[in-house]
């Protein structure tokens, strides 16, 4: 079912004091009730951060996941070790993971595979480089991220994948995507799921935007009718901006 969402990604960053810290700030606003709240700390604060969020409305996701169900994957993290930190949502395909991290398109199909087998939810981030959009590719290049990462699952599985679109070129560089241009790339999302596999299920996936989303841009962005909320980076580590941007939502 379409829904509000605001998730903040924490990226590398918070010790295990400095996060306890931003969520005891957090549990101090209240949030409107119609507004799905998400953190994503790093992976060694998963347990202890699930663990104190366990009474409340504010769910955690991790920030990625490998493919595979466990063996030789140095550094990396499994589907049952996230669900075994209590957490059942994860960021898929962020851009920082594919530009430093060299993923593909191929290995995100089968993390998006993992995961719906698993039953883990999937924020799944698509978005465009500055130059495909300077070169009016940016459509195009989405759908072919959709085609070949989320358009292979089953209807079934849309119960639990939500879009983020992220224009590469506005994450973290404080630039971001105007609310037409935002509204014009969610609409088009919308209709190619639409196309590929029917009106209902289109109207019924959250299409979250990310994009140096600040209190100052949130409410104008998420007026947008195809807007469901946000992914929110550099934003999400302070708590007065984050609650402001879930307030605007
Ligand atoms: C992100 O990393 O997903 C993001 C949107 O970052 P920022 O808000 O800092 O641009």
């Amino acid at each position: 079912m379409r829904q509000k969402i605001v998730a903040g990604n924490w990226k590398m960053n918070n010790t295990n004091t400095e996060s306890e810290l931003l969520l005891k700030d957090l549990l101090s606003y209240n949030f409107p009730s119609d507004v799905r709240v998400i953190v994503s700390p790093p992976y060694t604060q998963l347990g202890f951060i699930s663990e104190k969020l366990k009474n409340f409305n504010i769910g955690v996701a991790s920030q990625n996941m490998h493919y595979a169900s466990n063996g030789a994957y140095t550094g990396e993290i499994s589907a049952s070790m996230i669900k075994n930190s209590g957490v059942f949502i994860t960021i898929l395909g962020h851009s920082e993971r594919r530009t430093y991290f060299n993923e593909t398109d191929d290995s995100l199909k089968e993390k998006v595979n993992k995961a719906i087998k698993e039953n883990i939810e999937i924020i799944f981030c698509v978005g465009e480089e500055l130059n495909d959009r300077k070169s009016e590719n940016h459509f195009e290049f989405v759908k072919s991220q959709l085609e070949k990462t989320l358009f292979i699952q089953p209807v079934a599985s849309w119960k639990k994948i939500i879009i983020a679109y992220e224009p590469i070129w506005a994450i973290g560089t404080g630039e971001t995507a105007s609310p037409d241009q935002v509204q014009e790339m969610h609409s088009y999302i919308r209709k190619t799921i639409s196309e590929k596999y029917n009106k209902s299920l289109a109207n019924s996936v959250s299409i979250i935007y990310g994009g140096s989303v600040k209190p100052s841009n949130a409410n104008d962005i998420f007026a947008q009718p195809d807007v469901d909320g946000g992914l929110i980076g550099g934003a999400s580590l302070n708590s007065y901006d984050f609650a402001a941007i879930v307030n605007a939502s």
